[in-house]
């Protein structure tokens, strides 16, 4: 008998039909006799509806009451999976973030967990009761409620796993594991067996939105044995996050590719190059919140140097007014200020090994006509900054480029 914590997404809670859907598969587990904890997003499309709906009250919505509306779609989704699977004869209690007590900081929309009381969720499991729980959302310690940053559901599932020690969690979802791309942009993307942690990590911080990223740093953190898998299938292993980098003998060299069209690019023209520029550009960014990715300096002849990131597209109007201000300050010529950015990885632990990724990347784009604007890389992964209308293109012939398409030996 194992103790199990299934994590299911909007889609797969996304009508009533559904919902029943998924306590009959609850059911199932439950029926073989292990324990289980099931956490559930919000129906598909209800948190963005929420999100508009504050932002026609109040066009810059309070964060901390924006996280009391935004909540509440998961609040739906727990009260029904109950209900559904009493329906079948089943115990079943659930719980709100705060009810649970998933203890974060208070750091509105973008919260993170600190502590999980698990005591009254094992009293229920202990009585042969399943517990459902709300995905996204938990309580500071004033009482305030928060929520976890978009896709925060699949940190509440891994979270919960590790609190309680459990012996999986299962991230059930519309596709039936990770794929090598997202297939809804290289149909011929292939799903993979396993993964290594290493890999996944990278894809979801690089835009791969099958995981959130910090779902995938608590289950590095506890070591928490984590699955993605269909929650449409009955058949299928899905995709196992491992934490052996030799499991394959002869590793592929890339493993997936991600792409993220959330950026935008920032250049400060005519800088004067002198120490203590970049910390004085950067500075006032950083104390904004804002995550800056991609840094290029250019090393000027004529005492002058060109300064260019990349930062979310959602923080654009805000990091251009602080550039403004920093352009004057340190005398500066003018800003260029670009949103419609993409940014395109390639990931793969078998680049440590291989040499020759990078050129067959750049290769590969430069074939299509695609400008690289930006690059940056680390021991596992090569990401490139392009125009937002080449994203679908970069991602498509680097798949190929990479044989990614064909089922490896
Ligand atoms: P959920 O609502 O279940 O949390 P998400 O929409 O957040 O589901 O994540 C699943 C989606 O992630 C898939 O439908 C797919 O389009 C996308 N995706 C992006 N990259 C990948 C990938 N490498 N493998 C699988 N799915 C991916
Ligand atoms: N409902 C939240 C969102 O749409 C959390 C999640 O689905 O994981 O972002
Ligand atoms: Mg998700």
């Amino acid at each position: 008998m194992a103790l199990i914590v299934q994590k299911y997404g909007g889609t797969s809670v996304g009508n009533p039909e559904r919902i029943k859907n998924v306590a009959k598969r609850v059911a199932k587990w439950h029926a073989q006799g292990h324990k289980l904890v099931v956490v559930v997003s919000a129906m598909s499309g209800e948190t963005n509806r929420l999100i508009t709906l504050a932002k026609e009250v109040q066009a810059q919505p309070d964060p901390r009451e924006l996280d009391v509306v935004i909540s509440t779609g998961e609040q739906v989704t727990i009260g029904l999976l109950s209900m559904a699977l009493m329906d079948l004869g089943i115990k079943a209690r659930s719980y709100t973030g705060a009810q649970v007590r998933i203890l974060t900081d208070s750091a509105f929309t973008k919260a993170r967990i600190q502590r999980i009381d698990e005591e009254s969720m094992r009293r229920d499991l202990d009585e042969g009761c399943v517990v459902v729980v709300a995905g996204f959302q938990g309580v500071d310690d004033v009482g305030n409620i928060t929520t976890l940053g978009r896709g925060g559901s699949d940190t509440t599932g891994v979270a919960l796993a590790a609190a309680l020690k459990a012996d999986e969690c299962q991230i059930y979802t519309d596709v039936d594991g990770v794929y090598t791309t997202d297939p809804r942009i290289v149909p011929e993307a292939r799903k993979l067996d396993t993964i290594t942690f290493e890999e996944m990590l990278e894809l979801a911080s690089l835009g791969s939105k099958v995981l959130q990223i910090r779902s995938v740093e608590f289950a590095g953190k506890y070591k928490v044995r984590l699955r993605v898998l269909s929650s449409f299938q009955d058949e299928g292993e899905g995709t196992l996050i491992t934490f052996e980098d030799d499991i394959k003998m002869e590793q592929p060299i890339i493993s997936g590719i991600a792409a993220s069209r959330d950026e935008a690019k920032f250049t400060v023209v005519g800088v004067p190059d002198r120490p203590g520029i970049a910390y004085q550009i950067l500075g006032p960014v950083a104390e904004a919140n804002i995550d800056v990715d991609m840094i290029i300096q250019n090393v000027g002849s004529d005492g002058l140097t060109d300064f260019s990131f990349t930062a979310p597209r959602g923080s654009f109007d805000r990091t251009k007014e602080i550039l403004t201000s920093v352009c004057k300050h340190i005398g500066a010529r003018d800003i260029r200020a670009d949103r419609s950015m993409a940014k395109v990885s390639v990931v793969g632990v078998g680049m440590r090994s291989h040499v020759g990724i990078a050129s067959r990347m750049f290769r590969t784009l430069a074939e299509e006509g695609i400008n690289i604007q930006m690059i940056s890389t680390s021991e596992i992964k090569i990401s490139v900054a392009i125009e937002e209308k080449y994203l679908e293109l970069a991602v498509r012939v680097l798949h190929k480029a990479f044989d990614l398409d064909v089922v490896q030996g």
